[in-house]
């Protein structure tokens, strides 16, 4: 499978799985999920495609190194440290955090393995990671690399996110994504049909902003039939109930389909949720993208 090209990466074989706990409540609604998850064993998701075109500019400024943000748990460095090394560039990860140093997670260690080198900044430096001046010292520090903005939410990120939307059949009349940057609901937005509606789900309180973010990304043509919501956040970015944990277990013994516990799970739950509560019309076609998450390392 290349990842490096953009035709390839429009071409892979996605499957779609149907959820029937969707049908249950409601009225003759079919709910499917499309398992980019099952794009690759350790990077899968949404993040190779918000990578592709990235790699294709870098390529073409010349460039040797990608350099990009994240925190500790990042998929988009595991994703960013796999890519570069396929396509034969160095890499720099520069880390939130610089207690994370002292006991690298899982992802961070296989950043590591992937050949990409780690610089832990403090969350007063990792502040700067759009600044401009910040930008222009790393550029001279690491050989002119290529820097890509954490979680691939460039407009490069958006058009390779819009690849996806060549997996979506034109008789879905919903989609649902989890929305982190809002880069890939963006990009999504602007590739489908106008019918086709999308809503994003944040799993972080207030995430609502990013309809302003989002919004400001979009073509006017495309800026329509699609929203955020934000009640799905389970106490916060990254934070988890009980419950919660439950209902992803018995999501997986039921369907066989594993939901990360940042992203995914909270989409999944909120759908169903909002199936439950009637506010899909009768005869909705809903598909769930299952963005990946999942880091299966070990
Ligand atoms: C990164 C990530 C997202 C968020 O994608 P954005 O393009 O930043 O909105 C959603 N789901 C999973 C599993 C992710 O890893």
């Amino acid at each position: 499978m290349d990842i490096t090209d953009p035709d390839a990466v429009a071409r892979f074989e996605i499957p779609v799985q149907p959820i029937p706990a969707g049908v249950a409540a409601a009225d003759n609604i079919r709910l499917d999920m499309l398992r980019l998850d099952m794009t690759d064993q350790v990077v899968s998701g949404n993040k190779w495609f918000k990578l592709v075109y990235n790699l294709e500019a870098a390529h073409a400024g010349g460039h040797r190194t990608l350099l990009s943000f994240g925190g500790p748990w990042s998929n988009h460095l595991v994703a960013l440290a796999a890519v570069a090394r396929k396509a034969g560039l160095a890499a720099v990860g520069m880390v939130r955090g610089q207690h994370a140093a002292i006991n690298p997670s899982p992802s961070l260690r296989y950043c590591a393995e992937m050949g990409m080198q780690l610089r832990y900044l403090s969350r007063h430096e990792y502040a700067l990671k759009d600044d401009p001046g910040f930008l222009e010292h790393l550029r001279r520090e690491w050989n002119d690399p290529y820097i890509v903005p954490q979680g691939g939410a460039n407009s490069e990120g958006r058009k390779g996110a819009g690849l996806i939307a060549a997996y979506i059949p034109g008789h879905y009349t919903h989609v649902c994504v989890a929305a982190g940057t809002g880069t890939t609901l963006a990009g999504l937005r602007e590739h489908l049909p106008v019918a086709q509606q999308v809503t994003g789900f944040a799993p972080m309180k207030q995430g609502r902003y990013l309809e302003a973010v989002i919004g400001g990304w979009l073509s006017d043509r495309q800026n329509r039939n699609w929203s955020v919501t934000d009640n799905y956040h389970f106490g916060g970015f990254g934070k988890m109930t009980v419950s919660l944990q439950q209902w992803m277990e018995d999501f997986y013994s039921q369907y066989g389909i594993p939901l990360d516990r940042v992203y995914t799970a909270k989409m999944m739950f909120g759908v169903l949720d909002q199936v439950a509560a009637g506010i899909f019309p009768r005869d909705a076609q809903i598909l769930c993208i299952h963005t990946g998450g999942l880091q299966n390392y070990e």
